[in-house]
């Protein structure tokens, strides 16, 4: 099963990137070849510095988790290495299902062993034997490709029981995820790998806590871990000195739309909305630009001087989640778009609970009834729309039913979508 490769990295083979600069250089089937551009270098230095040292390296260096919610992953990590409690696991989110990412697929099919050996660097230091690659089912190429990295690692002693013979234990087992976004959610995803339904539980407690089988969780997205090996490698200062004070390291943004060289972008956080638009050569006509995804927001063409960083994008009011930025011109229909977002969310809602079960409907019909009007708002489908938007906000378990009215808020309030 070869489907068709859809990796476009149009900066492949600069040698000033970090996080992308053996993708599409290095075979990502060779073991070899990855240990001759750097490979396991990260590792070694992770056993010098052992589990205390490693967290604190990673701590120094800023790092906030890549998924889209930037908590710290120094933090992170050191919660869960604390906890009395075992064993402890490791799961890698690659459960990527954001619409407009596809950033962590790139590094899963062309430069697999990276994630093999960051999941072992922080299994290794939050003081966990087993890792689970939880991975999106509608990506068989990156399964093909992480399932031979795995399997080599392990036949050259880089998994099992005496890793790099340090005498240290860990392995790695993938789970293909069965086309659920909800099952994104780390929760979810937990409920998924024990053979449960794909539901988001409460948090509190965090997985640090009480996450996989019930145990102290790591779970961290595929691009979080794979900045741990130029953290390691660099030192935290040196990363840090990439990016601003509170987003620091480098950052990989997914370009979609209506640009000329759609792809994945590894740009220093700082670099604005409108430098990245440029590099991949946006069209005229530029109407908007939704940035996070579905779950994030649009911004009008004159904003386009807004920072590319945590920071930057909340003071804007909008985010930055995992790093979506979606070109539209003026030939996009915006209402016929949004009933397309809400018709997402309608369809990945879990239904567990009513506020996002009942309002991602109401959310649908609404748009509906102004689409069929050829874009056309009554005043009453508008404040419903605020009114069930507030609702899934306030009362949701999980972020989907929290985020699923971002998308069509912004476009009210920022685009004027309906005037
Ligand atoms: P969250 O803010 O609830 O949590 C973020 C992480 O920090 C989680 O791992 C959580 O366990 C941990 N955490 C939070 N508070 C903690 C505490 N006090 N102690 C210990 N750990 C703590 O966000 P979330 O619901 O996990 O994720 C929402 C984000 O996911 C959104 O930003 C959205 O953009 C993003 N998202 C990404 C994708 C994708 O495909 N990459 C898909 C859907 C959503
Ligand atoms: Fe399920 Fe939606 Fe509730 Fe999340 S917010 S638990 S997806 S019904």
């Amino acid at each position: 099963e070869e489907p068709p490769a859809a990796m476009a990295v149009p900066q492949a083979g600069d040698p000033a990137l970090t996080l992308l600069r053996r993708v599409g250089v290095a075979d990502p089937a060779s073991l070899d070849d990855y240990r001759a551009h750097g490979g396991y270098t990260a590792l070694r230095r992770a056993f010098d510095l052992g589990p205390a040292g490693v967290i604190r390296e990673v701590t120094d260096s800023g790092l906030v988790g890549r998924g889209g919610a930037a908590f710290p992953t120094g933090r992170k990590w050191q919660a869960t290495a604390s906890q009395p409690d075992h064993p402890h696991y490791l799961v890698c989110n690659a459960d990527e299902s954001e619409p407009g990412t596809f950033k962590d697929r790139v590094i899963m099919e062309g430069d697999p062993y990276a994630l093999v050996e960051a999941m072992t660097v922080a299994a290794y230091a939050t003081g966990a034997h087993q890792g689970y690659l939880y991975l999106r089912g509608e990506y068989p190429r990156a399964v093909q490709r992480m399932r031979h990295a795995i399997e080599q690692a392990r036949a050259r002693g880089l998994l099992g029981d005496d890793v790099l013979g340090q005498g240290y234990a860990f392995d790695i087992e993938i789970r293909r995820g069965a086309g659920a976004y909800i099952c994104g959610e780390e929760t979810a995803l937990f409920n998924s790998i024990e053979g449960y339904r794909g539901e988001p539980r409460s948090k509190p407690p965090f997985p640090v806590e009480k996450g996989l089988f019930g145990k102290p969780t790591v779970e961290n997205n595929v691009e979080t871990l794979v900045n741990v090996l130029p953290i390691l490698t660099m030192g935290a200062p040196a990363y840090a000195a990439t990016g601003t004070e509170r987003s620091t390291g480098p950052k990989l943004f997914c370009v979609s739309g209506s640009v000329a060289r759609p792809g994945v972008y590894e740009l220093p956080f700082g670099t604005t909305l409108g430098e990245l638009l440029e590099l991949a050569g946006v069209r005229d006509g530029l109407r908007a630009v939704l940035l996070g995804g579905a779950a994030g927001g649009f911004v009008r063409p004159d904003e386009t001087d807004i920072p590319l960083t945590f920071e930057g994008t909340r003071e804007a009011g909008t985010t930055l989640g995992s790093g979506v930025v979606m070109a539209f011109d003026s030939t996009v229909p915006l209402p016929r778009l949004l009933l397309r977002i809400a018709e997402f969310f309608r369809d990945e809602s879990c239904g567990q609970c009513v506020p996002c079960r009942v309002g991602t409907v109401r959310q649908e019909e609404a748009l509906h009834r102004i689409a069929e009007r050829t874009g056309a708002a009554a005043a009453d489908d508008i404040a419903l729309l605020r009114e069930v938007g507030r609702a899934m906000r306030d009362a949701s378990i999980c972020g989907l039913g929290q985020t699923a009215w971002n998308a069509v808020e912004s476009a009210i309030d920022r685009l004027g979508a309906y005037e």
